[in-house]
């Protein structure tokens, strides 16, 4: 513990982002770190308790607690305050492959169980992890490492999203020959073609794909497993199969003018806009606009308020973000104690982002939408949408009901569903003979991720369902670790 009265000292700060009515102008990172001399007073804060919740990884009412990736937190925070960057990055690096990933995009479930967060605001934990491996790449400190030797073992990853990658990372070092498979023509899944260039910079994602690669691991992209190459062709191939295709089947909402033009899941959105954003800086107009028009977002979470950004991005005349639960609580409600991870009411970027252009937070809250209706030519124009009771469910049906007399209509010209997402999409499961469970992801047990196809394991969502980069870093990792441990009959890997 750096300075044992740090907690009592400084207060919790976190680093300004930039101007919310300026970034808007561009596709620039929002993100900006603080000077060190503010940052190792925050590490400071870190009372290093007997008990470190922040670093437990548990799931606690259904939510995470404490870091996924049990990052050791209270010893890196020690280590900034000290200004020991090296070391803290080394340790950093023990249990994420990639924080410069999570540093960025993660909601910080260590946050919402710090210990100080009990009588204070916690350590701002993520901005710390964030700064130490942005000062590890600034200073050349992270390069290759190829394995010294290798096993003569050959593995498939089918999916480069973070689960993918953490699994292709840890294989990889344990000397096994690695091959990504991606059906889309860039490597990242999510954090390429979900999580917009504003949260996480393209580059940095292709900076850690670049160091795999002069690592060893071998990348193919444009190839769909299934479709392209069969997917029992795999298992005659490779000696082993991890499935880390994502959980990208997106929910519809199927009512009346659900057909109208203008109408569109927010992964067509969000994917061709960065594509577009990527290959020409959107001059090649193959991508959704939202210029000049009013913009309905259905869903709210990471989806919803990456589609607000976008859309302020693109310039449109007026958006709207509908969440059919209630509005949270400022604080934490009783039935939500801490270490829980704290459901309270949050403005994330895109939210603040509208706010700092129309003076209001673009949600509505407990709001069902039951109908669009559109123009002569099949152009969406407009859609009803009534207030929901969440204290009335109706028995037998949906955990709420609707207010009598709440109806009201909203004008729109482009409506983005983000209510998320049903698990797995491709019929790589049938072609390898693997089990799905009750949601109709991969089953495969959590820290075993053995399908019922002996060779193939599955990690990330299309096992867990829509999640967090940084359980997907975690199912990768484990997923890498059995994989291992089956083909060597022991294992070294975390
Ligand atoms: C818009 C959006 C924003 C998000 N924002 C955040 C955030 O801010 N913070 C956070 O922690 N989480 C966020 N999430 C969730 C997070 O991105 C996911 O939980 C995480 O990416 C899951 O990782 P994964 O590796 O399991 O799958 P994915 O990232 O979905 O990657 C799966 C990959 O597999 C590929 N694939 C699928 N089938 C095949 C096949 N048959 N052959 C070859 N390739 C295939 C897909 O093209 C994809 O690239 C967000 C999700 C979305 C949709
Ligand atoms: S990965 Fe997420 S939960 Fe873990 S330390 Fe970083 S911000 Fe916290």
């Amino acid at each position: 513990m750096g300075k044992p009265t740090g907690f009592k000292e400084f207060v919790r700060e976190t680093p300004a982002e930039r101007d919310a009515s300026l970034r808007i102008l561009d596709w620039n990172e929002f993100h900006q770190h603080m000077p060190e001399a503010d940052l190792r007073k925050q590490g400071a804060r870190c009372m290093d308790c007997g008990v470190p919740f922040c670093h437990t990884g548990d799931l606690m009412a259904n939510m995470a607690t404490g870091c996924p990736v049990n990052n050791l937190i209270p010893e890196w925070n020690d280590l900034v305050y000290r200004g020991h960057w090296r070391e803290a990055l080394d340790r950093l690096h023990k249990t994420n492959n990639f924080p410069e990933f999570t540093g960025r995009v993660c909601p910080a479930p260590c946050e919402g169980s710090c210990v100080l967060g009990i009588i204070e605001p916690p350590v701002t934990i993520k901005n710390i992890e964030c700064s130490i491996i942005d000062h590890g790449f600034e200073q050349g400190w992270v390069v290759p490492q190829p394995p010294a030797h290798r096993t003569g073992k050959t593995i498939a990853v089918v999916g480069s999203g973070p689960a993918g990658l953490a699994a292709a990372a840890q294989l990889n070092k344990a000397g096994h020959t690695v091959t990504v498979f991606e059906r889309a023509d860039r490597i990242g899944g999510l954090l390429m073609y979900g999580i917009p260039n504003m949260k996480l910079d393209k580059g940095v994602v292709e900076r850690r794909v670049n160091l795999l690669s002069e690592e060893g691991v071998k990348f193919v992209t444009s190839t769909e497993i299934g479709k392209d190459i069969p997917a029992d062709k795999l298992l005659n191939e490779f000696d082993a199969v991890i499935l880390c295709t994502g959980a990208t089947r997106p929910r519809d909402l199927p009512i009346p003018g659900r057909q109208l033009k203008g109408i569109h899941y927010a992964m067509e959105f969000l994917h061709a806009n960065t594509k577009s954003l990527l290959d020409n800086g959107l001059t090649n107009g193959h991508y959704i606009s939202a210029k000049d028009k009013r913009v309905i977002v259905i869903g709210g979470g990471d989806t919803g308020t990456d589609c607000l950004g976008t859309s302020m991005r693109h310039g449109c005349r007026s958006i709207v973000n509908f969440e059919i639960v209630p509005m949270p609580p400022q604080t934490r409600a009783p039935n939500n104690p801490w270490p829980q991870w704290p459901r309270v009411f949050k403005v994330d970027y895109g939210h603040a982002e509208v706010e700092a252009k129309w003076g209001k937070d673009p949600r509505e809250f407990s709001i069902e939408t039951v109908e669009f209706y559109g123009d002569e030519q099949g152009n969406v124009k407009g859609l009803k949408a009534h207030q929901v009771d969440w204290s009335k469910p109706i028995p037998g049906g949906p955990p709420f009901s609707p207010v009598p007399g709440s109806e009201r209509t909203f004008d729109c010209d482009l409506v983005l569903l983000a209510m998320g997402f049903l698990g797995p999409e491709s019929p790589v499961a049938s072609q390898l003979g693997v089990a799905l469970d009750p949601r109709s992801n991969y089953k495969a047990e959590f820290e075993k991720y053995r399908t019922s196809n002996e060779k193939v394991f599955a990690a990330g969502d299309c096992r867990r369902g829509q999640s967090l980069v940084v359980w997907a870093i975690n199912e990768g990792r484990g997923a890498a670790r059995e994989c291992d441990r089956w083909l060597m009959k022991s294992t070294q890997l975390p």
